[in-house]
């Protein structure tokens, strides 16, 4: 069930670097008229918030709206919802990041890509080490975002789009359209892919097909129980009724 477009293979491109693509493209060459198949067409498929930059963003030979951070720009990407944007300064602090540079090539340059810290090194690198730092990027930030959301800071964040739906509702009928959480069925990157959590029946299941390719170490295993810990006036009441199949209005006995 692990959706390959997910899973970053750093020896080959898969198609989430593409993603990444466009951001840094669009940064190193405003005056390649191709651009714009990059990051601004992205953004015009998802983000209502944007709508205003897109008009200047389909403007070419404009200055690429650069005030636009990579952060909010994945976070905007289509598919990327369940992500909150994490905060510049946790990212800053090494400690928060402790054992993350290990797990991934290029640590460096992505941190400083999703950090919009300016480096030169897209200009030494290769087209294709370029997508593999990209493609860094956008796990390390994953990475990142599983360790924030458990933060006060990060929660609040989740609280803000778990009041907005934004991860979807459970589809069961004695649930009533309960909002739920984004949770990993793995903390170990590339084992599985997102899943959502009903606080209501306390059961998971895939997101919307849009949402599939999503590692669910993005979230991790942790996020749900300490959300609604954390929250605790959020924990609904269980179903009060379940499904019990009928025969013509008879409850058939189990022999
Ligand atoms: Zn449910």
């Amino acid at each position: 069930m692990v959706d390959s477009k997910m899973i970053i293979n750093f020896e080959k491109s898969s198609p989430s670097n593409s993603r990444g693509d466009g951001k840094a493209k669009d940064k190193e060459r405003i005056s390649v008229p191709s651009t714009s198949s990059g990051k601004s067409q992205l953004k015009n498929n998802c983000s209502d918030e944007e709508s205003e930059t897109d008009s200047e963003e389909s403007d070419v030979s404009g200055s690429d709206g650069d005030d636009t951070s990579w952060i909010s720009w994945f976070c905007n990407l289509r598919g990327n919802e369940f992500f909150c944007e994490v905060d510049d300064e946790y990212i800053q602090d090494d400690f928060n990041l402790c054992g993350l540079s290990s797990q991934l090539p290029y640590y460096d340059y992505a941190l400083d890509l999703i950090l919009d810290v300016d480096s030169s090194h897209s200009d030494m690198f290769t087209e294709e080490q370029n997508e593999l730092v990209e493609s860094a990027a956008e796990m390390l930030y994953g990475l990142i975002h599983a360790r924030y959301i458990l933060t006060s800071k990060g929660m609040a964040a989740m609280l803000e789009k778990y009041k907005n739906y934004d991860f979807g509702r459970c589809p069961r009928v004695y649930c009533c359209g309960q909002p739920c959480l984004p949770v990993g069925q793995s903390d170990i990157p590339r084992s599985s892919t997102v899943k959502i959590y009903c606080p209501k029946c306390e059961d998971i299941c895939n997101p919307r097909s849009k949402y599939q390719g999503i590692d669910g170490a993005y979230f991790g295993t942790t996020f749900p129980l300490l959300f609604l810990m954390t929250y605790g006036h959020l924990k609904p009441q269980k179903p009060t009724m379940s499904y019990i199949p009928r025969v013509f209005g008879f409850k058939i006995h189990k022999s």
